[in-house]
């Protein structure tokens, strides 16, 4: 057992996180409380090989692996939980997945401009009544000639409103048959498509939003794998974005307590700095050994997938379960350490709190995951499969 980073992943993380103090820290707060969508910051994140991280060359990518991917998105939601979400929409959930189910014509047109960030990329499972339970999604597609006619509609969708490209999950037989769902590379400009923007409680510098399909059109070539292999990319892709969001979530609870010790050390009551109070010690020293009980549970599943253990969906659970849980309970903590202060919409501890539960609602919900973990341990259905 090894708990060394390796040179390549100290100097990755350094680079992010000398990026992420320059290019992101100054605007991140302010860009968040008008609601600004950084293009250009995005732009440089795609020139600096971000988004390239499990692609090789030949598309595009610097094939940095999935524990460097984690480095960088901890790195990015230290200082912005909101753009550390691009990871996801440009990288795992997007070019990745085409990269991995994709024939060499899909992954030659669509994968190189996610990473550069030419283009931007969303996908797109959610509807209005199908959210933890994917399988309940009523978007159709039809073969119709050479096409498919996509009716629907997606919601909660991530870059919905200012994507180029999705990956969209349909339906393609009639409902009872197992092999129902579809995977299509739908082109965002496609005549029958409408997008609204949801206005939500945080994470206001990453855009969300609805997608309406009305007989979009989408030729047979964007078919991703094979008619009725959706379910099958669709879960092989959720165990990749959901390592991604773990990460999001201990670079979020870094940043949360960060903000406190550093309050802890400023305010004084009492006649004494707020730090010298062991209440406060004691908040802060669970916080930190849940932190880094987090972080090692994240890059253990990130160092597996990079051993080629890509269905390790237990543990995956586990790291994205936890960090979660341990986001939200570093954002209360430092909110509580800030007192009055940590309420004020000038303090980054307010965005922070508002981010933080968003970790617990995507990716699959904390109930969905107490019941991947819960059903595995108790022998009633096997995560790793
Ligand atoms: C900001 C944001 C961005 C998002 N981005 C995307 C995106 O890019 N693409 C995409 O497809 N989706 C996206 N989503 C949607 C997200 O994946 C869903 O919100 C999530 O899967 C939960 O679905 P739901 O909101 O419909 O909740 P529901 O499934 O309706 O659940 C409601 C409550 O019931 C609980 N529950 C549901 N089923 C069970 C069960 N069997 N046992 C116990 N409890 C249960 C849930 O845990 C939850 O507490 C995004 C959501 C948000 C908030």
């Amino acid at each position: 057992m090894n708990f060394e980073f390796s040179e390549e992943h100290l100097a990755i993380q350094e680079t992010v996180r000398q990026f992420a103090q320059k290019e992101i820290a100054p605007t991140a707060h302010e860009y968040d409380e008008q609601g600004v969508f950084p293009r250009d910051i995005i732009n440089k994140m795609g020139e600096m090989g971000f988004f390239g991280c499990l692609l090789p060359e030949e598309y595009g990518g610097t094939d940095y692996g999935f524990l460097n991917m984690v480095l960088i998105t901890e790195e990015i939601s230290k200082v912005s939980s909101s753009l550390r979400g691009a990871m996801n929409m440009q990288c795992t959930g997007t070019a990745y997945n085409i990269f991995k189910n994709g024939n060499p014509e899909q992954k030659k047109k669509y994968s190189p401009p996610l990473v550069s960030a030419q283009k931007l990329g969303c996908f797109a499972i959610t509807e209005p009544n199908a959210g933890s339970d994917v399988m309940a999604m009523k978007t159709r597609a039809i073969r119709e000639d050479g096409s498919y006619i996509l009716n629907g509609s997606k919601t909660w969708i991530s870059f919905a409103t200012v994507a180029d490209i999705a990956i969209l999950y349909a339906n393609t037989a009639e409902e009872g048959d197992g092999k129902r769902l579809s995977a299509f590379i739908v082109e965002m400009d496609s005549p029958g498509i409408t997008t609204s923007p949801i206005h939500k409680l945080g994470s206001h510098s990453f855009p969300t939003g609805e997608i309406t399909l009305e007989d979009v059109k989408v030729p047979k070539e964007n078919l991703l794998g094979n008619p009725g292999e959706g379910a099958r990319i669709l879960f092989g892709s959720l165990p990749d974005t959901r390592i991604g969001c773990a990460a999001g979530a201990i670079g979020l609870a870094h940043a949360c307590i960060d903000e406190a010790v550093k309050y802890c050390n400023e305010r004084t009551q009492f006649g004494q700095p707020i730090a010298n109070f062991q209440m406060n010690q004691h908040v802060i020293a669970d916080v930190a050994t849940a932190i880094e009980a987090a972080r090692l549970l994240v890059y253990r599943a990130a160092w597996q997938k990079d051993q080629g253990v890509k269905n390790n969906v237990l543990e995956t659970s586990y790291a994205k379960m936890f960090a979660a849980d341990v986001a939200v309970q570093s954002a209360d903590v430092a909110m509580d350490i800030h007192g009055a202060y940590g309420y004020s919409a000038e303090y980054p501890v307010s965005r922070y709190y508002r981010d933080a539960k968003l970790y617990q609602i995507v990716e699959g919900t904390k109930n969905i995951h107490r019941i991947i973990i819960g059903q595995d341990r108790l022998g009633i259905r096997k995560a790793n499969r």
